[in-house]
């Protein structure tokens, strides 16, 4: 059973977006337009030359952001506040997934690839800001976003995560491949994806948390 894989689990490292609130609260909906303003704002140029650069860059990069900021000298903190500028109030209080971090035994901790202070203000809006013992954005990684191996050993060198006795929640499958190379537990949040880095898999988060505590 779960319970018994998760026993030497003392550090528990969650995503924010999409995983800590269901995707239908929309939030990427409203960032995804600021991405585009911000690109052709900044470099003045079109909106359909801002697409094609986006995907460009995301293609090349991993990121728009990395791309911005090789290419374009952009500061990361600009990009970053005016993307995460957004409207929380699709995100509802989540009292069951409060008690569920609450009753886990050890560490958790958030990180993100977006900002610290976006990761407070949508904890915040969800009530779970209180569970967490601390955050971590991209600008602690050096602005390199996860699934890029620096961006987990930056973090985990900082937070002190020993990836043995961690295990790492996510939204994103491709986030799970770094954490599971090196000894992670690892649970996929969303719907079912086939691979060998995913050891769990949940929809319903406060659920597969109650069961483990
Ligand atoms: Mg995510």
């Amino acid at each position: 059973m779960a319970k018994e894989a998760f026993r030497p689990v003392d550090t528990w490292v969650f995503d924010l977006d999409n995983t800590l609130y269901p995707p239908e609260a929309g939030l990427f909906a409203q960032m995804n337009p600021r991405i585009n303003g911000f690109i052709r704002t900044t470099l003045g140029i079109s909106e359909d030359e801002a697409a094609v650069l986006r995907k460009s860059y995301w293609q090349q990069y991993g990121t728009t952001l990395s791309g911005l900021m090789a290419e374009h000298g952009v500061e990361p903190l600009a990009y970053l506040d005016e993307v995460h500028d957004i409207d929380l109030s699709t995100l509802t209080p989540a009292p069951d997934l409060h008690t569920a971090l609450n009753a886990l035994p050890g560490r958790k901790i958030v990180f993100t690839n977006g900002t610290r202070e976006h990761a407070k203000r949508v904890t915040r809006a969800r009530g779970i800001d209180g569970a967490f013992d601390a955050i971590y954005g991209v600008e602690d990684a050096d602005f390199v976003p996860k699934p890029k191996e620096a961006a987990f050993a930056r973090v985990f060198e900082l937070a002190g995560v020993l990836p043995r006795t961690a295990a790492m929640f996510e939204d994103s499958a491709h986030n799970l491949q770094v954490p599971h190379a090196w000894g992670m537990r690892t649970v996929l949040v969303g719907p079912p994806e086939d691979g060998p880095h995913i050891h769990h898999q949940t929809e319903d988060l406060a659920g597969f948390l109650s069961q483990l505590a």
